[in-house]
């Protein structure tokens, strides 16, 4: 079997736009490539420990979604009970041969059955079946094991296999949630408003148009739109080309105007379809259609019909923008939320975000927490584009959502929102008290900026500073990098506001999932690649605009500190420390002076914890990263929900490495601050007491909650309890343990929903 075969099934299997649809791809088309008589996938559904048959060819379909067994039953169970392949020449006399009826079996002689893994749990299996004896060949073992990896993915959360089956039992859903990532702390109920990508056929959801005839007429008038915009370009282009590309062109205009596409579109919306969904539906019938065709040339065209669906689709989101009502309260969903389609939600309309991908250290997830938004990441087998208009819970905590939760359901959370605005309330009202641990310790709090063009309200958080002042987004938000008087402006805004307190602005960071639309990077490995001082070390001319503006900025303040992010040695510090001296010398000549300010270094590169001496010498303080530490020492992608599992801040390597810098630190009277997640997670700000961390700097949301965790915290027992987290093997078992800790200390309500 070609390699070209396997590589067909997984780009079918990967287009296809649902889970029922993929399994039902890889049947089909293994049984008849490998020439066997049944191919048919078994899923696990782990509250029943059962197998379920979900999708068949050559047994009876109607036994698709009824045939169940327990899991350590017949040789399915067997392949999940070795979790490696089971061929067998002759099935019928093996011990655990069992014969179904209802599946409309025969008796099957050739067996070979391999394991769906994800994380290591076996969560169906996929079988070929023979009516002669048959051995399965090695070439043929591997093709299979090939496409249950890929069908693995396909899958989704393993959890939510038991939330497929239910839905297609009882459509209305329920009682059952679907399990991502905790984002964003808190519970809320509301409507689902899907968004999605510009000009993505794919990603488009399911809705219903306000008003049949405007929607046809929009659809009528963007056709007319495009295919005038068609022309426009043909007539331009046209004298350059030779007769086979004009004829091209000429194919693309006849297209746009073809009634097929335009009337099969029209007749969609009159059946009760909004037009950017009518037309993903007949863009998909007409692109089957020609990839049908065996004509390679013919074939061919399927790619123009898809450029041509979405340059409409493009005209339908323009005339879409600024007419998009907000339910009241908003739960914004979809395949991977952006920064910017969050900040397009009147703010008191969205009460939670749900997102099929990232994780809760995407920058997303960060946002949200800043904004006080309950937030799930990670959801795999979210069903995106059928939940608009949708009542949904959300409970950030746990990383669940309930999907048309019954009436039972939506009671309880709505009761556990109420305690937890009245436990916040509580909080809120002792935000200015001093955060000082029961045996008298002082652990700062600030708090982090910038990640969205806010204004800091310093004095009403009850922070002391602020912490972390990213400042980036001007320049991800524009269409070209800010001038030196425009970021004095913005710089200076913050520094006036919170004067006297410090505001430590962070140098720029972009790589990694941040990129600058002007300047595109791409790379195998952003988070490895172009990113924080690597980018601006390399633009000397960008990075001198922003330290002279930071220090102008400062003039007659004296309330600013400059911190350098994703430093991974001494000469990368030595190389910006000069940088900024050129800066300062720069200002003095042209000002006559230069208010004083403080300079520090972000360790969140494993090999600046082993540099932390030399780098201590060099600067005033020190803050941890922790949220690029975790994902640069454990090697986990912080965005990646398919590894999120293993991205856990309380890694006992990863409180090792805190404890360095922490000793490092102070050796030389340096301060230390922690400002990436781990210090608004409550537990985790338990053990950050113990490793004697001066200073802790989160979202504005959190200052409250973190400011009483410190207060009813003991340093002395915080240093005991670390001492036994240091006895444990992995991160799992330190967070469960530190989980009883924060009950017993009466703060439960923060780290779970209800108080
Ligand atoms: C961090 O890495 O912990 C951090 C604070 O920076 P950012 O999240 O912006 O990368
Ligand atoms: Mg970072």
């Amino acid at each position: 079997m070609s390699s070209e075969v396997l590589r067909d099934i997984v780009e079918k299997v990967n287009a296809a736009p649902d889970l029922g649809t993929a399994l039902k791809i890889v049947v089909t088309d293994v049984k008849a490539v490998m020439t066997v008589d049944v191919c048919s996938v078994y899923l696990r559904d782990f509250e029943r420990d059962e197998f379920v048959l979900m999708a068949t060819d050559g047994l009876r379909k109607e036994a698709v979604g009824k045939v169940r067994m327990r899991s350590s039953q017949g040789l399915v169970g067997l392949v999940a009970e070795r979790s490696e392949p089971v061929n067998l020449e002759e099935a019928t006399g093996h011990p655990r041969y069992l014969f179904l009826a209802e599946t409309g079996e025969e008796r099957f002689h050739g067996f070979l059955g391999v394991p769906v893994l994800r994380h290591r749990r076996v969560i169906g299996v996929l079988v070929v079946r023979q009516r002669a004896m048959r051995e399965f060949v090695e070439e043929e073992v591997d093709l299979l094991l090939t496409l249950a990896w890929r069908l693995a993915d396909a899958i989704g959360h393993v959890e939510t296999l038991s939330e497929v089956i239910a839905l297609r039992e009882e459509p209305s859903g329920g009682n059952r949630p679907l399990f991502g990532l905790g984002g964003a702390p808190g519970v809320a109920t509301g409507k689902v408003l899907v968004v999605y990508p510009p000009a993505d056929l794919d990603s488009v959801p399911e809705r219903a148009p306000n008003h049949v005839g405007q929607e046809i007429a929009q659809f009528e008038q963007v056709v007319q739109t495009v295919r005038d915009e068609v022309a426009a370009l043909g007539r331009d282009v046209g004298g350059r080309l030779g007769a086979e590309e004009r004829a091209l062109f000429d194919a693309y205009a006849a297209m746009v105007s073809s009634d097929s596409l335009v009337q099969g579109t029209i007749d969609r919306i009159r059946s009760g379809q909004w037009a950017p969904s009518a037309l993903r539906d007949t863009v998909r019938e007409h692109v089957a259609a020609f990839e049908a065709i065996s004509d390679p040339y013919l074939r061919e065209r399927a790619s123009d019909v898809r450029d041509l669906g979405r340059l409409l689709l493009t005209h339908l989101q323009a005339g879409e923008k600024g007419q998009r009502e907000y339910p009241r309260r908003t739960v914004l969903v979809g395949e991977e939320i952006t920064a910017v389609q969050l900040a397009q939600v009147p703010p008191d309309r969205c009460v939670g975000v749900i997102s099929a991908h990232g994780s809760g250290f995407s920058h997303v997830a960060i946002l949200c927490r800043a904004m006080g938004i309950p937030a799930v990441m990670g959801v795999e087998d979210l069903p995106v584009g059928q939940l608009e208009g949708s009542e949904v819970v959300v409970d950030g905590y746990a990383g669940r959502v309930y999907v048309s939760p019954s009436r039972a359901i939506l009671a309880d959370f709505q009761e556990l929102a109420r305690e937890e605005a009245a436990l916040s309330a509580e909080l809120a009202r002792d935000r200015h008290l001093p955060a000082e641990t029961t045996d008298a310790c002082q652990v700062s709090v600030f708090i982090n900026a910038g990640l969205q063009a806010e204004t800091v309200n310093l004095a009403d958080s009850g922070a002391q500073g602020v912490g972390l002042y990213r400042t980036e987004f001007p320049f991800l938000v524009r269409d070209r990098f800010p001038g030196e008087e425009e970021q004095v402006r913005l710089y200076r805004q913050v520094l006036e506001v919170c004067h006297p307190a410090t505001v430590t602005l962070r140098t720029l960071d972009v790589g990694g999932d941040k990129v600058l639309p002007y300047l595109p990077i791409s790379e195998a490995n952003p988070f490895l690649g172009w990113r924080g001082v690597r980018v601006t070390l390399d633009h000397p001319d960008i990075f001198m605009i922003q330290l002279r503006a930071m220090l102008r900025a400062n003039a007659g303040l004296g309330n600013l500190q400059i911190m350098f992010p994703m430093i991974s040695g001494v000469s990368e510090l030595d190389q910006c420390l000069n940088l900024l001296a050129r800066a300062r010398r720069e200002l003095i000549e042209e000002y006559g002076e230069v208010e004083p300010y403080q300079v520090g270094v972000m360790i969140e590169v494993p090999s600046a914890v082993y540099a932390i001496d030399r780098l201590a010498q060099r600067v005033d303080f020190i803050s941890i990263g922790t949220n690029d530490l975790t994902q640069y020492l454990l090697a986990v992608d912080r965005n990646n929900e398919r590894v999120a599992e293993l991205y856990d801040h309380l890694h006992p390597s990863v409180l090792r490495a805190i404890e360095a810098i922490v000793d490092g630190a102070h050796r030389y009277g340096r301060t230390v601050s922690v400002c990436g997640e781990m210090a608004e997670d409550p537990v985790a700000v338990l053990m950050l007491i113990g490793l004697g961390v001066d200073k802790l700097s989160v979202s504005g949301a959190s200052v409250a909650r973190i400011k009483h965790v410190i207060r009813k915290a003991n340093r002395r027992d915080a240093v005991e309890l670390l001492e036994d987290m240091y006895g444990q093997d992995d991160a799992v078992t330190i967070r469960f343990l530190l989980s009883g800790a924060i009950e017993e200390l009466g703060l439960g309500g923060l780290v779970r929903a209800g108080r």
